[in-house]
């Protein structure tokens, strides 16, 4: 099974400067940038530069210096926000039992508060 990448998601237009976006870090291979509905007080969403829908597909597909680009980027934003220290959570949903609902890869960088368990428990 391949990958489909959609070019009309909103991370992709938002790469092509076709919608504006609040950065946070920019480098060859990524963008940093906040999440438009904040779920904690630090909530930065990375992105590699490249056509990729998910982690897995990113991890694939990619070339070596696209996903350490990638890396250094969260890494950079950590340090950025200043979120080492206290703790952070990273998130990359993917695909309908992630419940994806923006089909570019993301991660979502989460910090400046406790931010409970990973997961809730089914009841
Ligand atoms: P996910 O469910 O992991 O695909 O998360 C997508 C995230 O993208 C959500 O947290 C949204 O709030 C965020 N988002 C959607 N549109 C934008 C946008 N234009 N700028 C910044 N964040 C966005």
């Amino acid at each position: 099974m391949g990958f489909a990448y959609d070019d009309q998601n909103i991370f992709a237009k938002i790469l092509r400067g076709e919608i504006p976006n609040d950065t946070v870090y920019e480098s060859v291979h990524a963008l940093a940038f906040r999440d438009i509905t904040p779920q904690a007080p630090t909530h930065v969403l990375v992105i590699p530069k490249g056509p990729y829908v998910s982690m897995d597909h990113f991890t694939q597909e990619a070339s070596d210096a696209e996903i350490a680009g990638f890396m250094r980027a969260i890494g950079e934003v950590c340090k950025l926000e200043g979120v080492s220290d206290d703790g952070f959570r990273a998130i990359s949903n993917a695909g309908v039992n992630g419940v994806q609902e923006v089909p570019h890869l993301h991660v979502h960088i989460l910090g400046g508060r406790p931010l409970g368990r990973m997961l809730a428990r089914e009841t």
